[in-house]
């Protein structure tokens, strides 16, 4: 009998020249974890790798996993056949339906089978006409159109649907980031851009516990828990705010308190980043979203690092990233009542406009200013995720 198989296929991959093993070889070893607890083969082919020998029962669930890995361009459910042209054309007469147009394209990759792909076109459309005569070909708009692949290793794959996938480069390929990892919907969605461009996930959260609840850091601890379906490995840690926090509204402006809790966060992210080998930062904002994320909120802030911060929500509107939420399971989470540190001693009217001169005149107020932030970074905690 002809047996269900996905094919996967990874697109951006093969304009890496020289290093294409290097991200070959890391998708493969994503797609092995993903699947190794459900049974099943995977062929890695040269272009195109294949999930065989599955219980059709789970062909769902391996799918949606495949639609978790980065780098895994689309797929498709697919029967297999052999070379032989009768067992082929069986197979797609089987294939199609008994009404309405159709037409058959064909990819052949092995080049020395004796039809060319034009001649499996057509021969197979003879074919499927002949046993269904009620049927009439369409190239242009067919309502039916069957794939058919003839592959190097003897297969000969017949499907007719193509599911996409989340695209991008293998995750761990791209260097290390460290998220600066809220309760909100932007900062998940920030953490997914980047690494669907391939880079591995650090997060870290900051809570101003007793001010914020438990519940608020296990709203972060769960959104971590969804990343890590796209993100492998993905580690958490939490720091403490409280203390920096009470500094700042005991000794400054109530409307600097958010852009001067900004400015610790990012000082304090830099210097995790660096203790555990991230590159760079990453955080959720939006550009006038809030008062804290004009053009110039986002210059004070910038202005205490000097690793680069990639902003992937920048240029989005906030339904644009709520569709990428909720695409990838972190929208309902987010929604969740909880506070977020930055709620805490909020001011009525928080700075739109500030400069780095007169926030540094108000820190200057904050005494002890680096020892708040290393007894801070001394209480950081790492989460186990799931
Ligand atoms: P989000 O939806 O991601 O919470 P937001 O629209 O609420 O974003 P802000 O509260 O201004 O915006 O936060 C901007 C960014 O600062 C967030 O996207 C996140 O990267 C970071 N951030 C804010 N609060 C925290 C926190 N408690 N812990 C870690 N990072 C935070
Ligand atoms: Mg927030």
């Amino acid at each position: 009998m002809f047996g269900n198989v996905i094919l996967i296929r990874f697109g951006e991959l093969y304009l890496k020249g020289k290093n294409k093993d290097y991200f070959e070889n890391m998708l493969k070893s994503h797609i092995k974890d993903k699947l190794s607890d459900i049974d099943c083969s995977v062929y890695f082919g040269r272009g195109r790798y294949v999930v065989n020998n599955y219980n059709v029962a789970v062909e769902n669930d391996i799918i949606s996993r495949l639609k978790q890995i980065f780098g895994v361009h689309s797929v498709s459910v697919a029967r297999r056949c052999g070379y032989d042209f009768n067992e082929i054309a069986e197979l797609a007469i089987h294939m199609t339906p008994n009404h309405g147009s159709f037409r058959v394209t064909s990819h052949r990759s092995y080049k020395k089978y004796p039809l060319n792909s034009l001649q499996i076109n057509m021969q197979l459309g003879e074919r499927i006409l002949q046993a269904k005569p009620e049927l009439e070909v369409d190239l242009h708009n067919p309502d039916y159109t069957l794939n058919v692949d003839v592959r190097e290793n003897g297969d000969v794959y017949l499907y007719d649907s193509t599911v996409k996938c989340a695209g991008g480069m293998p995750y761990g390929t791209g260097g290390k980031g460290l998220l600066l990892l809220s309760g909100g919907i932007d900062s998940p969605v920030a953490g997914y851009m980047m690494a669907k461009r391939g880079m591995s996930i650090f997060a870290l959260h900051f809570h101003s516990y007793p001010y914020t609840s438990e519940a608020a850091k296990q709203k972060a601890i769960d959104l971590a828990n969804i990343l890590g379906e796209y993100c492998p490995n993905i580690k958490l840690m939490c720091v403490s705010l409280t203390e920096i926090q009470e500094a700042i509204h005991n000794n400054c402006k109530p409307n600097y308190m958010i852009t001067l809790v900004r400015r610790f966060m990012m000082k304090i992210a830099q210097k995790v980043a660096v203790k555990y080998g991230c590159g760079c930062l990453i955080n959720g904002e939006s550009l006038g979203q809030v008062a804290s994320q004009t053009l110039e909120s986002i210059t004070v802030t910038n202005a205490v690092v000097d690793m680069p911060v990639f902003r992937p929500c920048i240029g989005m509107d906030k339904d644009e990233i709520i569709a990428i939420a909720e695409n990838i399971g972190t929208f309902k989470k987010s929604i969740e009542p909880y506070e977020d540190c930055c709620t805490v001693f909020l001011p009525e009217f928080p700075l739109i406009k500030p400069t780095v001169d007169k926030v540094e005149e108000q820190e200057s107020h904050i005494k002890g200013y680096d020892e708040l932030i290393e007894r801070a970074l001394s209480g950081l905690e790492t989460i186990q995720l799931k």
